[in-house]
């Protein structure tokens, strides 16, 4: 509904400076005049986009052009603030950021995820994460000399960023392998602890994943949860062990610590706000992307993608600039969203659909192809020379 509020100065204190964050506080900028305020608080310098991390491990970008400064946001008019949110207050709209409090009159909350890297003893210390850029060039060279012997990705939980991920990273240590033309003496395995690749979107779409590891030679174990991990062993649920000569892992993932003692968090252990409206429980605070649950018909909650932190970060922004300029508000998440699955040599899939349909997802894979390996490098484009 709208109200009257126009008439003064409004602030709107966006939590986080990643996809979600980023994307709400330009699209508020475009919609509000010069006497509302846009500020953007986040612990890091810089923003870096998760979704290149997987280039970066494959050589194919250098950590420098998946990562550009925050305060780049200044001259389009956004307040940025680097720093820790120790206090986050709902009720008050007040969060504390190394020690100094800051009031909104709206608050988006866009924290992301913290990894939850101690749930699996050893795995650490055993394996790399392509999930983290430091993560990411440590995997490069390793990668690239790695001439014999097995190289063992699991995912080390059922639930974490972005679905397609640790299949598309498979792809592409297959791709350098395969280049080296040392294929023939590396021996490729995927242990998930999922039922099944980007299981939530359907039966159809994990066994078009499962088709295109047997293409690869890339042995695949679904539900094989992994408990620990020592030099050359991993362990899992089942009694099994495995060697390896290589671990490579996608985190587990947990609540960023400052929301974990926050009153938005609710009995699923993450924010639930409203799955169209992304509205909290608290008046005029919004939560989106990675830090919330929402849940689906199948009894499970939307996957956490990039691709889907924007698209509610447009719907909260254009809800609450609507509200400012004392307009209706109509805008509203469908659950509609696609995703990209590099596969290597120059190519990637395409997984798109409604995941709120009922009574179940309704989701759509397309066969690798040049198109879908551009569109994903357009969209890299887009993020890192448009939004910053
Ligand atoms: C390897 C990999 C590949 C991926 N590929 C894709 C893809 O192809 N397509 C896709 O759609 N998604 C992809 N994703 C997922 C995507 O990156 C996330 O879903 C997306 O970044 C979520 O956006 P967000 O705003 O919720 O969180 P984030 O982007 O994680 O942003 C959260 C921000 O909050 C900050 N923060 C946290 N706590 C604090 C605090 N206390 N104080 C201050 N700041 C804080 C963080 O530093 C961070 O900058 C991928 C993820 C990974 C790891």
């Amino acid at each position: 509904m709208a109200n009257n509020s126009q008439q003064t100065s409004q602030s709107i204190v966006v939590l986080g400076g990643g996809i979600g964050g980023v994307a709400t506080a330009n699209r508020l900028r475009r919609r509000l005049d010069r006497r509302h305020r846009v500020i953007l608080v986040n612990r890091d310098q810089d923003f870096t986009f998760a979704a290149s991390f997987l280039w970066v491990m494959s050589g194919k970008r250098k950590p420098s052009q998946v990562t550009h400064s925050l305060k780049s946001l200044e001259k389009k008019g956004i307040e940025v603030v680097i720093g820790n949110i120790e206090v986050i207050d709902p009720e008050s709209r007040t969060i504390t950021v190394d020690g100094k409090q800051i009031h909104a009159d709206y608050m988006v909350v866009s924290l992301g995820i913290d990894y939850a890297l101690d749930s699996v003893p050893g795995l650490k210390e055993a394996g790399e994460t392509f999930a983290t850029l430091d993560g990411a060039q440590k995997l490069s060279p390793a990668i690239k000399s790695f001439t014999k012997g097995k190289v063992l990705i699991v995912t080390a939980a059922p639930m974490y960023r972005c679905p397609a991920a640790p299949y598309e990273s498979a792809f592409l240590i297959d791709e350098i392998i395969r280049t080296n033309k040392v294929r023939g003496h590396v021996e490729i395995s995927i242990h998930s602890a999922e039922p099944g690749p980007m299981a939530v979107a359907g039966a159809n779409v994990s066994q078009a994943v499962i088709s295109l590891l047997a293409d690869r030679e890339i042995n695949y174990q679904p539900s094989h949860q992994i408990t620990s991990a020592t030099k050359g062993t991993a362990d899992f649920a089942d009694g099994k062990s495995e060697a390896f000569d290589m671990l490579v892992y996608m985190p587990p993932i947990g609540l960023p610590t400052v929301l974990a003692s926050s009153s938005l968090v609710g009995p699923s252990g993450w924010i639930e706000a409203d799955r169209n409206t992304l509205s909290t429980s608290f008046p005029n605070v919004y939560a989106i992307g990675d830090n919330t649950q929402l849940p689906l018909s199948i009894g499970k909650p939307l996957p956490r993608a990039g691709v889907f932190a924007h698209a509610q970060a447009l719907v909260v922004a254009d809800n609450i600039s609507a509200s400012i300029n004392g307009k209706d508000s109509t805008s509203s998440f469908d659950g509609h969203g696609g995703c990209f699955i590099e596969t290597g040599f120059g190519k990637a899939g395409y997984g798109s659909g409604n995941f709120f349909a009922e009574p179940s997802p309704s989701v759509k894979i397309r066969q690798p192809s040049r198109r879908f390996h551009l569109s994903k490098v357009a969209f890299e484009f887009n993020v890192m020379k448009r939004w910053l």
